[in-house]
Formats: structure tokens, sequence, C-alpha cells
């Protein structure tokens, strides 16, 4: 059996061995990622500090610390941003044709600061989506 089946049944067994009992819906669970809070009863904080996830939530206890989003968070951030930024700019020089010394100063500054915002979002929402996968870490 090549890996990609390997995989493939990996990802199956994972999906049909999700224990829903107790759970909440996974758009539930995704919505409070996005908000930051705890997959299992969303009162809560996942994050502390900027990005580092709590070893287990303040309010339920949920078991959040063996969670490991690794570099999907960064991944996610710049795919947003960059399907923010890239339009914005592509209309500014269609409509207005600002300098580029505009250009070259708003855009860069732009991305980051929205880069900084959406950073800890995205970390919150792999981190719900990782917990209802189930996904430990231990799958190497
Ligand atoms: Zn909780």
């Amino acid at each position: 059996m090549d890996v990609v089946s390997d995989a493939r049944l990996w990802f199956i067994s994972k999906i049909m061995s999700i224990n829903t009992v107790n759970k909440p819906k996974l758009l539930t669970i995704l919505l409070r990622g996005v908000c930051k809070s705890c997959p299992q009863c969303g009162k809560g904080r996942t994050l502390h500090s900027y990005l580092k996830v709590r070893p287990e939530c303040t309010e339920c206890g949920e078991s959040l610390g063996h969670i490991r989003a690794d570099d999907f968070p960064p991944y996610l951030t710049m795919v947003i941003v960059g399907h923010i930024i890239v339009p914005l700019l592509l209309l500014s020089e269609r409509h207005y044709a600002p300098p580029t010394w505009f250009q070259m100063t708003v855009w860069p500054i732009a991305a980051l600061a929205l880069m900084g915002v959406m950073l800890p979002i995205s970390k919150g929402f792999c981190v719900n989506l990782i917990w209802h996968l189930g996904i430990t870490g231990e799958e190497r």
C-alpha cells in the first residue's frame, strides 16, 4: 500500500472515530476558535500571551496543551491576508494610480498589521479544528 493510501486510511479512520458525544457541533467549535475560546465550553480562553496554547481550559479543564498547530496558522494567515491586500492594491492602482512611494509604504504596513491581527485568530481556529479531529501529535 502506498503512502497516499495509508494517509487516506488514517484520515478516514480518524474521521470515523471522532467522539461526537458531549461535543459541540463543528461550526460552533470553529466559531469559538475564531474567538480564541475553548472548543468544549466556549467560556475559557484557548491562547495566553500572543500565540501560546493554554495547557488546559481555565473554565472547564479541557486539556489543550497537547495540541500542536505547527505551521498551519501562519499559512492560513498569509492566504487570507494575501486575498485581502492584493485585490485592494490592484483596485487602488487601477482607480487612483497613487505614487510608487505610497504603494511601497502603505501596503506592506497594512499587510503586516493585518497579519498581526489575523495570526492569533488563525491559531485559535486551527487549535479548535485539531481538537475536534482528535489529532494528538502521536501520528508521526
Ligand atoms: Zn473550556
